[in-house]
């Protein structure tokens, strides 16, 4: 008989889910979730003041180790504001990894900046820290204590690596690379929350970290996001401009600067406390889940699973394929295939450059990016598949 990749593919991921219809990524809310809503409803705060921001922030921080976190309305809007306060303005430029999803580069155009793709590795999916050093050593220059791109003329203020379905990239040797060129690290750890790296959290490495809480990601407060950072100074800067920069009154209404209204409801806070509390659980699910999918898929020819790297422990946050180079031209065909069968997969993003409004970044070469981003598929990765 033929070898034919995409049955192998089928019954490998049938064999762990079993049968009827499998989405990506579920939520649930098995907690004390109702408890909490209810008594938002009950007390009448349901909006900016409330018990559950402050508590939701002290909890998320106390997982991590972190000093602070502040609760925004979603992932976009707290890499915004962090990149805000590290001063990434009007046509500076911000390095961001080549394969990401696309908010990690309008983050950076709502501040007026242009991304500049950097190439991913292959054993992190995230950006390479050998080819940035190269790179940065042949296309910028040191002026004013600030790297600058020697052919657009504009300075390189920070970098934003990010942990590519929850795997934790190289943060040692990347914040190595961006004290030597004077960079500002914000870790886009949207999608692994719970993901340590050397035993430490994702998130917690750079001068800031975001988070997202949107439905998909690993626990959910609705729409919602959370800013990380160890610096007292740059804590009061976010709440600050998160808040429509008001200057704290009790009656006055006064504003220092153009603020963003970006604070999370007290609301999707309460939610977010209940689910903070099952997130251990989700990540050790989530862990038994891959742990099937290899078995299953150590058998299927042409296709492998991808694996945490090495120090780290992954949330695991999205399965993920990478279909062999010989049979990546069935990719859509194999896609389509699950999907008629009620298993709900997808593809990577496409990368940055290819989108419309990014055809004309500033880029290094992005052989691997370009090259995975056509072989990955992301298969169902709930974690209520593995019960108790
Ligand atoms: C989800 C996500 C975001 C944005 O988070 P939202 O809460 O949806 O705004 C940013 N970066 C990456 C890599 C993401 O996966």
């Amino acid at each position: 008989m033929k070898f034919d990749v995409s049955s192998e593919i089928h019954l490998a991921i049938r064999e762990v889910v079993g049968k009827g219809k499998h989405v990506l990524h579920e939520p649930n809310f098995l907690g004390n979730e109702y408890e909490y809503l209810k008594n938002c409803l009950d007390q009448g705060h349901v909006s900016a003041t409330g018990e559950y921001i402050d508590k939701f922030e002290k909890s998320v921080a106390n997982y991590l180790g972190a000093k602070h976190a502040i609760a925004v309305v979603n992932g976009t809007a707290a890499l915004h504001l962090a990149l805000a306060v590290s001063g990434v303005s009007r046509d500076e430029e911000v390095l961001i990894p080549g394969l990401t999803f696309v908010a990690t580069a309008n983050a950076v155009s709502y501040c007026g900046a242009n991304p500049h793709l950097i190439d991913i590795s292959p054993s992190t999916l995230g950006i390479d820290p050998h080819k940035l050093r190269l790179h940065l050593q042949e296309h910028s220059i040191m002026k004013n204590n600030l790297s600058v791109n020697r052919k657009t003329g504009k300075a390189i203020r920070a970098i934003v690596p990010m942990h590519t379905f929850g795997h934790p990239v190289e943060m040692v040797e990347l914040l190595s690379v961006a004290k030597d060129f004077n960079l500002v690290v914000i870790e886009d750890a949207a999608e692994s929350l719970g993901s340590t790296l050397n035993g430490q959290h994702s998130g917690t490495f750079g001068d800031f970290g975001i988070i997202s809480f949107n439905g998909n990601k690993i626990i959910t407060t609705g729409g919602g996001g959370m800013v990380i950072t160890q610096n007292d100074g740059l804590a009061n800067k976010v709440r600050h401009i998160s808040a429509t920069a008001k200057i704290q009154h009790p009656w006055k209404f006064d504003h220092d600067s153009i603020g963003y209204n970006y604070r999370m409801p007290n609301l999707n806070a309460a939610l977010g406390l209940a689910q903070i509390e099952i997130l251990e659980d989700r990540v050790h699910k989530k862990r038994r889940l891959y742990a099937e999918y290899a078995k299953s898929f150590s058998r299927v020819d042409g296709v492998s699973l991808f694996s945490e790297p090495t120090n780290a422990r992954s949330n695991y946050w999205l399965q993920t394929l990478i279909l062999d180079e010989k049979v990546m031209g069935m990719r859509d065909l194999i896609i389509e295939k699950l999907i008629r069968d009620d298993i709900f997969v997808r593809s990577a993003w496409n990368i940055i450059s290819d989108l419309i409004p990014y055809k004309n970044v500033y880029s290094g070469e992005l052989k691997v990016a370009h090259n995975l981003s056509r072989r990955i598929i992301n298969i169902p990765s709930s974690p209520q598949i593995m019960v108790d």
